[in-house]
């Protein structure tokens, strides 16, 4: 089976219907999507010269053009390898040369940086040039390439928010299981819905759309490109049934702007949210301005999408003697995995004890791109090792505490910067915050917090200080608060706390 086999079978079922929409605007219904799809593919294959399993890099923001390159590499029985269009052009070198992508399909914005990145002009299909236009829209169509199930269909480069990014081999099946699980587990999507794609392409988004697919629903490109709450609100508005995935700090300005300007979110059906820590606080805040429209996944790129699901049932049963702990916790494994907590050498700890949270199922990973001996790390004995921390409670519910890599040690105790962050959060003059060791001579490390100020309202230090000691342990409270204007994070809204460590080592507190 051939990720490929869901947008023929999308064109066979729902050829007229809309599939394609940039903006409010319809670009194509599914037939034409198709047709534009196996011409590309036809392209690339002939001109080009991309082989099966060749490897295609796509280095651009969200547009409809990407849709079609994403599909038109897998019809050719290539490899995909979207590549996070901030990065710098010597990052992308480095993603071009560890993948051996040789051809890129790149927005007419970035192409020079394509360009400084290494890449050979005439290996560059540019996106919305007269070309472009020719190459979808006329000339034959390649037929479908088949491919098994095991084989690569793209390489999935992980952000580097830990080290080197690495490149996550996600194979058919782990993109069909986490399709299937999608509808299981996350979302049950009519026709009528529409996806938009609010959150980079080239992070999951982009390859998380094809329950929408299977089911002829809409798929939605903003004309921003990306996330802006205002439009993504004008959206919902005007085409309705609106779903989409966004990342915690997505939900945050989502939530603030709809408060601010009092929008109708009649036209949200689902939010899927993930890709890191939400806060308690923060979910609290979000249901009380949008309802019951909340949907949680736990993810790595090494099981795309798919570890566990928090469903809109449990996150709106706030009758339930134990929601305030299950709304913390990621939820229970998807249907199509087991999820276990592992200890020292691998073994399963009991209910509720602490330890590396290990997966294994259809989602997982088949391994790390030309890396053999992290691939080994990654995966023993069957089971991916996720480098989180966490915990199990009798009802299978999953909390996770931190990345084990966060973790702060200091005095020989382990601090996890997310229980820290979830207090200082409580404070109403605090929106967002995150929390990092720094090297101490005494005690190996100490907790510092960087945080920014709602409204530009700092409070003090011993207002914090109250805080976190009416809530946890005194040897876990900040010995320093740092306000910044905003913390630095990647093109996907994650916290970047290395780079926040870094900043330490340069002027320490
Ligand atoms: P790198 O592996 O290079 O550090 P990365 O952190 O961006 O890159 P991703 O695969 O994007 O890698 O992120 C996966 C991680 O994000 C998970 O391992 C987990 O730590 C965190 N995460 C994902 N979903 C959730 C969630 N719902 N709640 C809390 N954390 C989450």
């Amino acid at each position: 089976m051939n990720i490929s086999q869901l947008l023929h079978r999308a064109a066979l079922a729902h050829g007229e219907r809309p599939a394609v929409f940039c903006g409010a605007e319809l670009v194509c219904d599914y037939r034409t999507l198709e047709d534009r799809v196996a011409r590309l593919a036809r392209h690339l294959r002939e001109r080009c010269k991309v082989g099966p399993g060749d490897r295609v890099a796509i280095f651009s923001a969200n547009c409809t053009q990407y849709l079609e390159a994403l599909h038109a590499i897998h019809w050719a029985g290539a490899i995909s390898v979207p590549v996070n269009y901030k990065l710098h052009s010597k990052e992308l070198a480095y993603v071009l040369e560890n993948s051996g992508a040789r051809v890129v399909c790149v927005s007419a914005q970035l192409q020079s940086a394509a360009i400084e990145a290494g890449a050979h002009e005439d290996d560059l299909l540019v996106f919305g040039t007269a070309s472009w236009q020719a190459w979808r829209s006329a000339g034959e169509r390649l037929a479908m390439q088949e491919k098994n199930a095991d084989e690569t269909a793209s390489l999935f480069y992980t952000s580097g928010t830990t080290g080197r990014p690495k490149g996550v081999m996600q194979t058919h099946r782990n993109l069909l299981a986490a399709t299937m699980a999608y509808f299981t587990d996350v979302d049950d999507v009519q026709a009528h819905d529409a996806m938009v794609y609010a959150a980079p392409m080239s992070h999951g988004a982009g390859l998380y759309n094809y329950a929408h697919m299977l089911r002829g629903a809409r798929h939605v490109v903003p004309v921003s490109g990306g996330f802006d709450p205002a439009e993504l609100v004008g959206l919902a508005a005007s085409i309705g049934h609106l779903s989409l995935f966004a990342a915690p700090t997505m939900v945050h300005r989502l939530v603030d702007h709809v408060r601010q300007v009092q929008a109708d979110v009649g036209g949200f059906k689902t939010i899927v949210y993930g890709g890191g820590p939400m806060y308690v606080e923060d979910l609290r805040r979000a249901l009380d301005t949008m309802g019951q429209k909340f949907v949680q996944i736990y993810g790595q790129g090494e099981c795309p999408m798919t570890i566990t699901a928090l469903s809109r049932a449990q996150i709106a049963d706030s009758a339930h003697p134990r929601w305030s702990e299950r709304i913390a916790s990621v939820g229970r494994a998807h249907a199509n995995v087991e999820v276990r907590v592992a200890g020292a050498n691998d073994v399963a700890v009991p209910t509720g004890e602490l330890g590396e949270v290990v997966v294994r199922g259809d989602p997982v990973m088949a391994g790390y791109w030309g890396n053999e001996s992290a691939t080994q790390a990654a995966l023993r004995d069957g089971w991916l090792h996720t480098g989180d921390i966490g915990s199990l409670d009798a009802d299978g519910f999953l909390t996770l505490r931190d990345r084990s890599k966060d973790v702060i040690i200091s005095g020989g105790s382990n601090i996890y910067p997310r229980e820290v962050e979830e207090v200082l959060l409580l404070h109403p003059q605090i929106s967002e915050v995150a929390v990092v060791g720094q090297r101490d001579a005494d005690w190996g490390e100490v907790v510092i917090a960087f945080l920014v100020a709602r409204d530009g309202a700092r409070p003090g230090d011993d207002e914090l200080h109250t805080l976190c000691l009416d809530h946890i342990a005194r040897f876990k409270r900040p010995k320093a608060y740092r306000f910044v204007d905003a913390l630095p994070k990647n093109s996907y809204g994650k916290v970047l706390k290395t780079e926040l460590r870094n900043r330490l080592e340069i002027q320490p507190c």
